[in-house]
C-alpha cells in the first residue's frame, strides 16, 4: 500500500508512523512537516520514502543534508508541499493542524486517494467543498478524529435515517470544574495540561476551551450530514466512551477504548477490516464508573458559536476557524486572555456578518481562503481594540 502523511512530525503524525513502521506492506510516499527537519529525515529515511517535504523554505537545506545519501528527495515550502498530494498513494493522512491541511488533503482526493482526516479544519471551512470533491473523483474521506471515528464505527450496518442524534464527549478539560472568576486568570500553562489526551500544543489549547469540541460539533455535521439539532456534546472526564449514536428505537450504541489515537488511525488504516492494534484493553472493572454532565454554556461559549455556525453554513465555519487561529496564536503569545479568545471569535463572526460572503455556498477552495484571510485580518484589528 502506497502511503502519504501530511504533518508527519506532529502528535498524530508520530502515532501513524508508529503504526506505519509495525507493518511490512508499506511504500511511503511522501512525508511532511514543519521545523523538525531532523525528525522529518529520521522518519523518511526509515519508511524508505519517496520524499519528504518541509512547510518551510528557509529549512530546505537543513532538510536536504539530513537525508544526504538516503535516496529520498528533499523539498520546501507550501506549494511544494501542497504538489505532494499529487504523488499516487492508497492512503493519505491529513494531519496538519489548522486551516493549512486543507489544500493538500483536497488536492489528495483529486488522485481517488482513501483519506484518513485528522485535519478537522478541513471539514470545518470547507465540509460541502471536501465532500463533493471525495464523491467526484471516488475517493474515501474516513475519519480520523476519535469521536467521529467512534460515530462512523456506530453506524456500520446501519440506516443513518434511522439515527436520531448523535452525541461526542468531552473530557471537559483542565478547566471543567473552574468558576468563571478563576477563568479570568487562567493561564497558558494551566490550558495546556489534558487530563486524559496527549495532543499537540494547539489541540490541547482548544479543548480547555471546548473550542476543539466546538470544530467537531461542525465536523460532525459536515461529515455525516446531521442537522445541528441532532447533535450533541456531552462532559464524560473519564474519555473511554468517545461518541455514541442514538436510533429511533431508543438504543443508543456507543464506542469506548483508551484515550490512544492510534485506535482510530488504525482503524482507517486498516478499513474495513479491523487488523491486531498496540492499544490497551479496557479494564472496566478498574475504571469504576463513568460520570457525565451538560457542559456549561457560559463559563465555555465556544459550543453556543458552533451551533451559531452551524445554522449559518456557507463561509462561517472558516470565518470561525480563522478568527479562533488568531485567537488562538495571541493567547499563546501572551497578547489575550483566556477568555477574550471567545469575545474575539464571537465579535468577529459578527463583524462579518454584515458581509453577504459569511453566508455564501462553499463552491471553491479560493473563496474559503479569501474568507479564512478577511476573518484572519479582522480578527487582528479586533485584538487591537481589546488590548
Ligand atoms: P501537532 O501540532 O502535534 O502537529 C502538526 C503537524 O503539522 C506537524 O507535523 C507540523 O510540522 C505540521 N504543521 C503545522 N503547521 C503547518 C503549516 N502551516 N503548514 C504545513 N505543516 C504544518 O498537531 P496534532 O495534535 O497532531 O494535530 C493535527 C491535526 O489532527 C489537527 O487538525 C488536530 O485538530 C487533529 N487531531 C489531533 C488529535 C491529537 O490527538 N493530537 C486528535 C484528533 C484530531
Ligand atoms: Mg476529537
Amino acid at each position: 500500500m502506497r502511503v502519504s502523511v501530511f504533518g508527519a512530525t506532529g502528535s498524530i503524525g508520530e502515532s501513524t508512523f508508529d503504526l506505519l513502521a509495525r507493518r511490512d506492506d508499506i511504500q511511503a510516499v511522501a512525508l511532511t512537516g514543519g521545523r523538525n527537519v531532523a525528525r522529518l529525515a529520521e522518519q523518511a529515511r526509515s519508511l524508505g520514502a519517496e520524499i519528504a517535504v518541509t512547510a518551510h523554505d528557509d529549512c530546505y537545506a537543513a532538510l536536504k543534508e539530513a537525508l544526504a545519501g538516503s535516496g529520498v528527495e528533499a523539498a520546501a515550502g507550501t506549494q511544494a508541499l501542497i504538489d505532494a498530494a499529487d504523488r499516487p498513494a492508497d492512503w493519505v493522512m491529513s494531519a496538519i493542524v489548522g486551516a493549512a491541511g486543507l489544500a493538500p488533503g483536497f488536492r489528495a482526493l483529486a488522485q481517488g486517494a482513501t483519506l484518513a482526516l485528522a485535519n478537522k479544519e478541513s471539514l470545518v471551512t470547507a465540509g460541502p467543498l471536501m465532500m463533493a470533491e471525495a464523491a467526484r473523483h471516488d475517493a474515501r474521506i474516513l475519519p480520523v478524529d476519535s469521536e467521529h471515528s467512534a460515530v462512523f464505527q456506530a453506524l456500520v450496518g446501519e440506516d443513518t435515517g434511522a439515527v436520531e442524534r448523535v452525541i461526542i464527549t468531552a473530557s471537559g478539560g483542565p478547566f471543567r470544574d473552574w468558576s468563571l472568576e478563576r477563568l479570568e486568570h487562567a493561564t497558558l500553562a494551566e490550558a495546556m495540561t489534558h487530563p486524559n489526551w496527549s495532543m499537540g500544543q494547539r489541540i490541547t489549547i482548544d479543548s480547555a476551551s471546548l473550542f476543539n469540541k466546538a470544530l467537531e460539533l461542525i465536523e460532525t455535521r459536515e461529515f455525516f450530514g446531521f442537522e445541528p439539532d441532532q447533535i450533541e456534546a456531552v462532559i464524560h472526564p473519564q474519555s473511554i466512551i468517545h461518541a455514541l449514536v442514538g436510533f429511533r428505537d431508543g438504543a443508543l450504541m456507543a464506542h469506548l477504548g483508551a484515550p490512544d489515537m492510534r485506535h482510530a488511525i488504525g482503524y482507517a488504516l486498516n478499513w474495513p477490516d479491523r487488523a491486531k492494534l498496540p492499544v490497551a484493553r479496557l479494564d472496566l472493572a478498574a475504571i469504576g464508573a463513568l460520570q457525565f454532565e451538560a457542559p456549561d454554556p457560559v463559563r465555555f461559549p465556544a459550543l453556543r458559536l458552533a451551533r451559531a455556525v452551524m445554522e449559518m453554513r456557507g463561509h462561517a465555519g472558516a470565518a470561525f476557524n480563522a478568527a479562533k487561529e488568531v485567537a488562538l496564536d495571541e493567547f499563546i503569545a501572551g497578547r489575550l486572555r483566556y477568555l477574550d479568545m471567545a469575545r474575539l471569535v464571537e465579535r468577529t463572526i459578527d463583524q462579518l456578518l454584515t458581509d453577504s460572503c459569511l453566508t455564501a455556498p462553499v463552491t471553491t477552495l479560493e473563496t474559503v481562503q479569501a474568507m479564512d484571510q478577511m476573518a484572519r485580518e479582522a480578527a487582528r484589528t479586533l485584538v487591537l481594540r481589546m488590548a
